[in-house]
Parts: structure tokens; C-alpha cells; sequence
């Protein structure tokens, strides 16, 4: 396949004239798929012939049939690839994305419905990991639900505890991620480090005893005193604007939910400055993992 005609902008008008059919929608897929040639995933066989749908491929020795959208998190929509594509697009590009029921009222769809394509997107909006932050980051916890929180107090009913890493630049922030944890022993943290921070990394953290065995592994990690959050300002500005966006739209949200709001939120904010191939970023993760798996109705939310 030739080289890819990638969509890129925020400019809806622009979208709308490239995306008008089932057929754009196909193509889009199938170059994503086929970026690197085909290969049969039956046999093999790098060589085909078109298939019984439009833009599908048979294999030339085999004769497996596979469309673009097989193996694909577009397999099995409930509804047209063209208002997938549109959901897709304004979760990725809107600021604040797309709750559920937003997108319900939008699209004139079931409200389940846009939960689980929305789920679908949230998994393909998990960090690689291919990144990890090697220059000045600051890591911090807090609580997510319940009352307001006596820090590292142990997690209770709905409270979620949650480790942040936030990339400090010369003039500014850069990217920043987060995850769930059980509670703030270094047990915890070290996962976390190993897929965000790199050992060379000038690691800062709060005096709190949970950070001081990673100091083994991460020789630049240095403990400050917290001044009642002064010197994490950056740190502390961060969780204020994701909370905030957080209570806009989710209630009673599940673990597994909560982790995948966090994605969501962390995969616009890592591509503020360079929403240019955002869309695209996410169809080719869209393409290119298959979902998961299906969450259980029970801890369904906006
Ligand atoms: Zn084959």
C-alpha cells in the first residue's frame, strides 16, 4: 500500500469533507492496517487478492477473507463506521472529550451503547510506555472520591488512591501520567516508575517514607519538604484540573472505569501542543489493538 493520507487538524469542517461515507471509513482503516503490506494471519502468505467486501483482502494462497475493521477495535460496532469515526474525533479532539451521555443526545444513540465504543477508545488511549520520562519529574499521590482527603490515610469506600508523575520543563510542564494504586508503599510505586521514569531521571517526591526504598533504583530521586504543597505547584495544579474535569462527568465510577478516565484524560494532556495528529494517533491504536475485553454492565457510568 502506498504512503498513508493521514488526517490531521482539529477542524471538523475539514473532517466532514474527508469522512463521508462507510467507504472513507474503510479506506482509512485498511491503509492503517495494511501500512506495512499484508500478510495473511492465517497462513502467513504475504500475497492477496481483493476480497468479498470492499476494501478486504484475500489471501492469494489460503483464501482466508479478512476486512479492515477484523481484528480491529471497529469490529462489531453497533453502529456505522462514519459515526464511529465522528465519535472518535470529538473524544480526541474536544478539550474536555465526550461524556457518554453527551455523545448519546449527539449521535441519537443508547446511552450503553456510546459507554462501550467509549470504553473501546479509552483502552486505545493507554500510554505505550514507549516514552518514559528521562529529564525532571515530580511524583506525587492524592485521592480521588470521598471526602476531602487526610493524605495517605488508608483508602476507604469510594476514595481512590492515585500516583502522579508530572514532567517539569524549562519554561513549563510537559507530559504527565497517572495510575491507580492499592496504597502508597514503595510496592506500589515501583511498577509505576519502571513504566513512566527513566533510571536517569531527576526524580522529585514529598518526604513520604513510601519513596525512599526506590532511591535504590533511581539514584536522582530527591525528597523535599512540602511546604503545605508549595514546592509541587505545578504537581498541585495538575490534580485540581483533573478532578475538576473528573466530577463533570463520572459518579460511582469502577476501578477499572476510573483507571480508563485517567488514560482518557492523560492521552489529550500528554498532546495539548501537538493536537495536529491526535485523531490519527488514536484511529491507529484503534486499529491496531484489539479490545481487551468487554466490562460487566454493573459499573457502568457516564
Ligand atoms: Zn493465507
Amino acid at each position: 500500500m502506498e504512503k498513508r493520507d493521514i488526517f490531521t487538524g482539529v477542524n471538523s469542517i475539514k473532517f466532514n469533507q474527508r469522512f463521508k461515507s462507510e467507504e472513507d471509513c474503510y479506506f482509512y482503516i485498511a491503509s492503517i492496517k495494511w501500512e506495512n503490506g499484508y500478510q495473511c494471519r492465517k497462513c502467513g502468505d504475504d500475497k492477496s487478492i481483493p476480497g468479498k467486501k470492499p476494501f478486504s483482502k484475500r489471501c492469494a494462497r489460503c483464501k482466508y477473507d479478512e476486512s479492515p475493521t477484523a481484528h480491529t477495535m471497529f469490529d462489531k460496532v453497533k453502529f456505522s463506521l462514519l459515526l464511529a469515526f465522528h465519535i472518535a474525533f470529538k473524544i480526541s479532539t474536544k478539550k474536555k472529550g465526550m461524556s457518554s451521555l453527551e455523545l448519546s443526545k449527539e449521535f441519537e444513540l443508547r446511552q450503553m451503547t456510546c459507554w462501550q465504543f467509549k470504553w473501546k477508545i479509552q483502552q486505545a488511549m493507554q500510554s505505550s510506555q514507549q516514552y518514559a520520562i528521562s529529564g525532571e519529574v515530580h511524583v506525587d499521590e492524592f485521592f480521588i472520591g470521598g471526602p476531602e482527603e487526610q493524605k495517605r490515610g488508608r483508602s476507604k469506600g469510594d476514595k481512590r488512591l492515585v500516583v502522579l508523575a508530572l514532567e517539569k520543563l524549562p519554561d513549563g510542564v510537559g507530559r504527565a501520567y497517572a495510575h491507580l494504586i492499592e496504597n502508597a508503599s514503595a510496592k506500589e510505586f515501583k511498577p509505576f516508575f519502571k513504566k513512566y521514569i527513566s533510571k536517569e531521571a531527576k526524580i522529585i517526591t514529598d518526604k513520604w517514607r513510601g519513596y525512599s526504598p526506590l532511591k535504590k533504583d533511581y539514584k536522582n530521586l530527591e525528597q523535599r519538604t512540602s511546604e503545605n504543597g508549595k514546592a509541587f505547584k505545578d504537581v498541585h495544579v495538575h490534580i485540581m484540573n483533573l478532578k475538576g474535569w473528573l466530577r463533570g462527568i463520572h459518579h460511582h465510577s469502577s476501578k477499572e472505569r476510573l483507571q480508563g478516565y485517567l488514560d482518557e484524560y492523560h492521552f489529550r494532556y500528554n498532546r495539548r501542543n501537538n493536537m495536529g495528529t491526535i485523531f490519527d494517533i488514536l484511529l491507529r491504536r484503534m486499529v491496531t489493538h484489539e479490545p481487551k475485553r468487554i466490562l460487566s454492565s454493573s459499573s457502568k457510568d457516564a
